[in-house]
């Protein structure tokens, strides 16, 4: 299984870096975890939107599915007879999505035709190709769920947006690579008291409880060093530390 990073940004993106999105391939399945802004062009950069088997959203903060509504505009105008793009969205997530579509655009049904929108249930298992991804409800502002992806015995688990808790460890046990959003990490400001999310030190220490080989830190602040970041992670987590950047891939 690959993880390919094609955004790593908090809220806004920086230059040259999408808000959230992260690829995870296997063979020839390819699912997309989390669609932000700016994250539709990096993806064309390892596969065609014609060969992404679905997209999963973590949660509805707009860092993680707004070029869906991009996606939406591309598939009705610009492919013709396009086969829907198969979307997981969290309980609610229609609704959310369609009190969207209402303020953008007077067509109904908006989504229908370009995108296929589905809800997980936490805890139920997503059958997608290769790979199965089983959503975990995790502690955020609103409803926020990690997920686990697996790909035969190997593992993948992506924290979502979330504050220290007991879920993600659950999350991350005997996960091989652990993906963690580290949005106080580098220097980032604090936004909300008390957070809602984690710091690098934090996101360390799910990985070190859980025995992860890899922890790959992502969602930070547009101006965060993350260097520093890394830095930061390395004092909690003897494994190997690595910092998210569109581009970069990893083996799980
Ligand atoms: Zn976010
Ligand atoms: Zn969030």
């Amino acid at each position: 299984m690959r993880l390919t990073i094609l955004g790593s940004c908090a809220s806004q993106p920086g230059p040259g870096e999408a808000c959230s999105g992260y690829l995870v391939s296997s063979g020839d399945t390819h699912v997309m975890l989390d669609c932000g802004s700016g994250t539709l062009g990096p993806l064309q950069r390892h596969v065609a939107l014609e060969d992404l088997r679905a997209i999963v959203v973590s949660h509805l903060h707009p860092d993680h599915y707004l070029d869906l509504v991009a996606l939406r505009y591309g598939r009705t105008y610009g492919v013709a007879d396009a086969r829907p793009i198969d979307v997981y969205l969290p309980p609610g997530g229609i609704a959310h999505l369609d009190r969207l579509a209402s303020a953008l655009s007077s067509t109904t049904p908006f989504w229908e035709g370009a995108l296929a929108l589905h809800e997980y249930e936490p805890g139920v298992p997503l059958a997608l190709g290769t790979l199965t991804a089983r959503p975990h409800e995790v502690r955020h502002g609103i409803r926020s769920f990690g997920m686990r992806v697996e790909d035969g015995d190997r593992v993948l688990a992506y924290t979502s947006d979330t504050v220290p808790c007991e879920e993600i460890g659950a999350l991350a046990e005997g996960a091989h690579t652990l993906l963690a959003e580290a949005t106080l990490a580098g220097g980032a400001p604090r936004h909300h008291d008390p957070a809602t999310h984690l710091s690098a030190v934090d996101a360390a220490a799910v990985a070190a409880k859980a025995g992860v080989e890899r922890l790959v830190l992502s969602h930070f602040w547009y101006t965060a060093d993350r260097a520093l970041a890394v830095s930061e992670a390395a004092t909690s987590f003897g494994g190997d530390v690595q910092a998210a950047a569109s581009g970069r891939c990893f083996e799980v």
